[in-house]
């Protein structure tokens, strides 16, 4: 599978035409007419341009998943959840389920949510931990409550419930990471990293380790045009206990109109969270914004509401990244950053995987 989506990635001939593409995008790819995309207007049946699957980069595996489920005739949200579910198993992927980095505290708590465009349904869960699975649980929330937000301790019973094991989802990686942050924190307090005895100051001997973000993002238009997406995470790594991030917040980390496209984040979360940017991207597509130029317009937002002076560079321009991938209705595909020039994310239709550039709001 991996070979497959390799051979798609590098071919020049495939990434620039969807570099080039703007409005006929992956419809054209699939051999369907182009739409306008102002046309639009008043909710109607599903009449999406399918199948198409996009994901954040470290989905290159998990939109082949989705696309091969989806060929088989699923529903879209039980193809994305099936293709995330590749990264939040994998012990290497330190930002997602499974070997996820810890909080503070050293425990690994999840973030999830799913987003059903037929039913217009969501489910999420927050904080969630011991269940290496968050996106199943945040279906399950879905589909066997009337609830749309489980989080902590009654998510993980609530995933108990439906048969899912408690696990420990801290891998050895993922500990020693953390041990070295703890112990980098700070020269002044008793956590001292490896060193000589002889050492007087232990704490110059050290860059401290930085905390991350990280995040798998994916969403689908499946064989009979519906729309679906999942967002699922471990969150910034180190973060305080109980922290919610975007990931789980519908309108944040993820959202999702049957009539009108879907959107996901990865990246700094509190500033989503501030500015509901993957509802805005949802809605500037709804007015006909191609899917990048909505992401774009959902990063200037992010970019014009920060404020506060320890997020701003000494140009006033926000110091933090935030990524977001959207399709539309019509199939076409777009996503940007704050800060990027190089940044892309990847993708799947019926031939194969690929990936596409992201805009960027700000190079360097
Ligand atoms: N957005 C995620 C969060 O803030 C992390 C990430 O995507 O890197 O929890």
């Amino acid at each position: 599978m991996k070979k497959e989506f390799k051979t798609r990635m590098t071919s020049p001939s495939r990434r620039d035409f969807i570099r080039k593409s703007s409005l006929v995008g992956v419809a054209a790819t699939l051999g369907t007419a182009p739409r306008v995309v102002g046309a639009v207007t008043a909710p109607q049946k599903p009449k999406s341009v399918g199948p198409i699957v996009i994901s954040s980069r470290n989905g290159s595996d998990s939109v082949l998943k989705a696309m091969e489920i989806i060929q088989s005739g699923a529903d879209a949200l039980d193809a994305v959840v099936a293709g995330v579910n590749l990264v939040e198993e994998d012990p290497n992927d330190t930002s997602v389920g499974y070997g996820g980095l810890p909080n503070a505290d050293g425990i690994v708590q999840l973030d999830a949510a799913v987003m059903h465009g037929p039913t217009g349904r969501a489910g999420s869960v927050a904080c969630i931990e011991g269940i290496k699975y968050p996106s199943k649980i945040a279906q399950l929330v879905l589909e066997r409550t009337d609830h749309v937000n489980l989080v902590g301790k009654g998510a993980q019973e609530f995933a108990v419930m439906h048969g899912y094991p408690v696990e420990n989802l801290l891998t050895e990686k993922a500990r020693k990471l953390w041990v070295r942050w703890r112990e980098t924190l700070s020269s002044k307090d008793e956590y001292l990293p490896p060193h000589d005895p002889s050492e007087k100051d232990i704490g110059s001997l050290y860059d401290p380790v930085k905390r991350h973000w990280g995040t798998i993002h994916c969403s689908a238009i499946d064989l009979a045009g519906n729309i679906s997406s999942v967002t699922t995470t471990s969150g910034l790594a180190f973060k305080i206990p109980g922290r919610v991030g975007d990931s789980p917040i519908i309108g944040a980390g993820l959202y999702c109109d049957n009539e009108v496209g879907a959107a996901g984040s990865t990246g700094r979360g509190e500033a989503n969270l501030e500015n509901l940017a993957s509802f805005l991207i949802v809605e500037r597509m709804r007015e006909g914004d191609t899917p990048e130029a909505a992401c774009l317009y959902a990063c200037q937002r992010i970019a014009d509401h920060t404020r506060v002076g320890h997020l701003l560079d000494d140009n006033g321009r926000p110091n933090f990244n935030v990524q977001f991938y959207a399709l539309n209705a019509q199939g076409e595909v777009g996503g940007a950053e704050i800060w990027g020039g190089k940044g892309k994310f990847a993708a799947a239709n019926a031939d194969g995987g690929f990936l596409v550039d992201l805009a960027a709001l700000y190079t360097r």
